[in-house]
């Protein structure tokens, strides 16, 4: 038999499938792959099911329902000040992957270089390799997670198209400062290149830190594609909508795949999310205020263990240094093995950080590891009364 295609046929399954599958498997609570337990509003979830009975129920226009598309350029203006124009400048895909991979392949040719800031979220080395461009890597160090400008300025070049930039950031939960987003400003326009900005945590900021989208600074819009997606921001991640915000030239070509690989996203979700964005102030305080609780209740918890755990201003994850813990116990493995420790023996799935790094671009760290703390309080007690019961 022939062979399949070189870059797919060979790439393992995602962490966050084997951890979910092993979480199930050994009846763990599962705080590894990153979704909450609790569905969102259900005064959303009724939009969808009255236009599901009432409609429409047949194709969603190419670009999204005009409402939708009008509540996220509402959005950009209430929450960035930004103009947007929801016609010419908003696009609703099937979740921030998709969105993702259509910019990806609208921007990149052979040839190009895509800046890749590790550690980084999972599915974009495999999108920028799809196009048949090259990632080019920034590592930034725990505990902070600085992005160091002299770095950042040697992986530019002339070939550089774009940079992804995740901001709130996944899996290390750094947002990152007017400064840094200046160096990287700066550099775009210096060597004409393009920012796909993954902003799917954007309301998920805490201790008064503020989301800035790179977008809002100067000469940023015509440079930028922000991408938003409805499963982090309403709680809704199995419903998989997500939005671009572009300039009409750059969306224009990224409608152009977005028009052959989904075409278009179911049209009574795309109803409900728009009524959620268009939710009052109150509606996106008590998400962050939940999460935050989740946020102290673990990270609490799991230093009375003994984890030493790393700073976290944004997203729903924490992460943590298990080298101590671990000592204790006498584990020497990789994060890999204690991921999978924990969940057949503690009972408590987590995901290996160094699946956030490339291997080719030298050792990842051996001993972080990421907890999601969207969970509800018992769930999350549940999980530290396991693991503080087996590192006892
Ligand atoms: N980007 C980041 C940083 C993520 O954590 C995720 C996972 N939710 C995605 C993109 C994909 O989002 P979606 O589920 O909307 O496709
Ligand atoms: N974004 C989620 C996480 O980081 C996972 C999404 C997925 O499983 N594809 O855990």
């Amino acid at each position: 038999m022939k062979s399949h295609n070189a870059l797919f046929a060979n790439i393992p399954t995602t962490i966050f499938t084997v951890m979910s599958s092993l979480a199930v498997k050994h009846d763990a609570v599962n705080l590894g792959q990153g979704f909450p337990d609790t569905d969102g509003p259900s005064w959303i979830r009724d939009y969808a099911a009255r236009a599901i009975i009432d409609g429409p129920n047949q194709y969603a226009p190419m670009m999204g329902v005009p409402a939708l598309r009008n509540a996220v350029a509402e959005a950009n203006k209430r929450f960035y000040g930004l103009d947007i124009d929801p016609d010419s400048e908003v696009m609703v895909t099937s979740g921030a992957t998709e969105a993702l991979m259509d910019s990806c392949l609208a921007l990149l040719n052979p040839g190009d270089e895509a800046i890749v800031i590790e550690p980084f979220y999972d599915s974009y080395v495999p999108q920028i390799k799809a196009a048949g461009a090259t990632p080019k890597f920034v590592r930034l160090q725990a505990p902070d997670w600085t992005l160091d400008t002299d770095d950042l300025k040697s992986a530019f070049s002339s070939k550089t198209k774009l940079i992804i930039l995740n901001t709130p950031m996944n899996p290390c939960s750094k947002i990152f400062t007017l400064e840094e987003l200046q160096v990287i400003a700066d550099l775009l326009i210096e060597y004409d290149a393009y920012a796909i900005c993954d902003e799917v945590y954007e309301h998920l900021c805490f201790d008064h830190l503020a989301h800035i989208p790179l977008m809002t600074l100067p000469q940023m819009k015509e440079r930028c594609i922000r991408i938003g997606s409805a499963g982090k921001t309403f709680s809704l991640t199995g419903w998989k909508i997500g939005y671009i915000t572009a300039c009409s030239a750059l969306l224009k070509t990224i409608s152009a795949v977005h028009q052959f690989v989904n075409f278009a996203t179911p049209a009574p979700l795309q109803i409900a999310v728009a009524a959620g964005i268009v939710a009052g102030d109150d509606y996106y305080a008590s998400l962050t205020q939940d999460m935050d609780h989740g946020r102290r209740i673990l990270t609490e918890g799991l230093s009375r263990i003994g984890f030493d755990v790393l700073p976290c201003e944004g997203t729903y994850f924490l992460s943590v240094d298990f080298y101590d813990v671990a000592k204790d116990k006498g584990f020497t493995g990789s994060d890999l093995d204690f991921c999978k420790w924990i969940t057949s023996e503690a009972g408590v799935a987590a995901i290996p950080m160094s699946a956030f790094f490339a291997p080719e671009n030298g050792e990842p760290p051996q001993s972080l590891i990421r907890f999601c703390f969207a969970k509800k309080e018992a769930v999350l007690n549940e999980a530290l009364r396991r693991l503080s019961e087996f590192f006892e």
